[in-house]
């Protein structure tokens, strides 16, 4: 399987350079989200120019970059334009048309590629490539079962009671836990299944999960692959809440296996960029040898925001580095970190009166990185930041990181 492999680029794209034609250097995303704008720094860090396709006019990643082209991601003559300016393209989320990858790529690198965007945009796809990785990784999915007609249900009903209490997940653009319902008979998933509007689902088996992590990788053109150690992740409400970076955060053969898992899925695929495997750490050590791999994400993850702050080259560094074909050196995390991301829920207080958290309290705190997205609007539940807390030992983040909870209104860290 070759889903994602693109043909090397004859020659990389040089930071600074200009082209025969005089345009200078210039990298392109297609979504102007945080993860766009992140991307848009590192480029820029390194003298490159960069484009956005971004419908929104105020998006986090358009208001960074040199070029903001303001259309819908399936706009021809945006895309036209897109592949025009820019000598290189990549995607920030994984909800992209398929097809205007497939467009941008007549023309132009498009890193990943259609096929790896595309099965990461369907659990369907995405379970059965892990099915398919499993031997080589080391590593299974969630026992679950494919729900897209009426038959289907009845022989999950009948068959698959192995599968409840489970969760019922949309098979496409589910993200932060929207898009499941969690059932505990088999009346409860028909009557799920029938309120989402049966579209494409899996029933998955829901795990006594002690613990969630996921891992960085990033595979280059030529297949040379990187990887930053396991990052454990705390989820509130099915969104990310915080995530613990530093050696004894997982243990160490569990963390080597993700790992290994990681890249070995990277590799089947032929995938060119940065890719996230999340995993589970399940309670069972023998039936499931305490490590299942959830879902994967083509592009870097806010799992990975640490590595901004806690690592000589980030994860959009990497970014940057395989799509522009540059050398990729393997990341190294020189301070323990924890990453604590900051809802819209923070600008507001306990009684729900919109408040300016109390940033000079924060940043008066030791290794205290403060990463805001420039989102007009703070809402519940959105990614409005995240701050990164470095330090020279686990126990001083780990006693600024309680603080700056505290001082935000997060639960305490005892949750996170
Ligand atoms: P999303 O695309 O929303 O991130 P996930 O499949 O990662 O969807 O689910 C979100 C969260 O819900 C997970 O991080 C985990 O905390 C919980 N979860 C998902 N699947 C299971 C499962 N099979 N068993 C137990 N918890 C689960
Ligand atoms: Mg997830």
């Amino acid at each position: 399987m070759s889903a994602g492999l693109h043909e090397a680029p004859m020659t990389p794209i040089l930071p600074g350079s200009t082209d025969t034609a005089g345009q200078q250097a210039t990298l392109g995303v297609l979504g102007g989200g945080q993860l766009g704008r992140m991307f848009v720094h590192a480029a820029q860090r390194l003298g490159y120019r960069t484009a956005v396709l971004e419908p929104d006019a105020q998006s986090p990643a358009g208001q960074v970059s040199h070029h903001h082209i303001q259309t819908a991601y399936d706009d021809p003559a945006g895309l036209a334009q897109l592949a025009q300016l820019c000598q290189a393209i990549t995607t920030e989320f994984e909800n992209v048309p398929a097809q205007a990858l497939q467009t941008l790529a007549l023309t132009r690198p498009v890193v990943p590629g259609a096929a790896a965007v595309g099965i990461a945009q369907n659990r369907i796809a995405e379970k059965a490539l892990f099915a398919a990785c499993a031997d080589k990784s080391g590593v299974s999915c969630a026992p679950y079962a494919v729900l897209e007609t009426p038959a289907q249900l009845q022989a999950i009903q009948d068959e698959r009671a192995d599968l409840l209490p489970g969760i019922l997940k949309t098979a496409r653009l589910g993200y932060d836990g929207k898009g499941q319902v969690r059932v505990n008979t088999a009346g409860e998933l028909a009557a799920a299944w029938a309120e989402l509007g049966s579209p494409a689902c899996v029933l998955e088996k829901r795990l006594p999960l002690v613990a969630e992590c996921s891992v960085l990788v990033a595979r280059g053109y030529d297949g040379q692959v990187v990887s930053f150690a396991p990052q454990r992740n705390v989820h509130v409400d099915g969104i990310l809440a915080a995530t613990h970076a530093y050696e004894g955060t997982m243990p160490p053969a569990l963390a080597a296996r993700a790992r290994a898992a990681a890249i070995s899925i990277a590799q089947h695929l032929g995938y060119v960029g940065v890719l996230c495997v999340e995993f589970f750490v399940i309670d069972d050590g023998i039936e499931y040898g305490g490590l299942v791999v959830n879902e994967m994400a083509p592009r870097p993850h806010n799992s990975g925001h640490y590595t901004l702050d806690a690592c000589d080259v980030s994860q959009f560094d990497l970014q940057v580095r395989t799509l522009a074909g540059l050398p990729l050196p393997e990341p190294r995390q020189h301070s323990p970190a924890i990453m604590l991301n900051l809802l819209g829920d923070v600008w507001f207080d306990a009684s729900g009166q919109p408040r300016e958290p109390d940033w000079p309290a924060v940043l008066r705190l030791p290794g205290t990185h403060l990463h805001l997205y420039g989102k007009m609007h703070a809402r519940a539940g959105r990614k409005m930041g995240h701050l990164t807390i470095t330090g020279s030992d686990v126990g001083s983040v780990r006693a600024v990181a309680r603080r700056a909870a505290g001082l935000l209104g997060l639960p305490g860290l005892d949750a996170l």
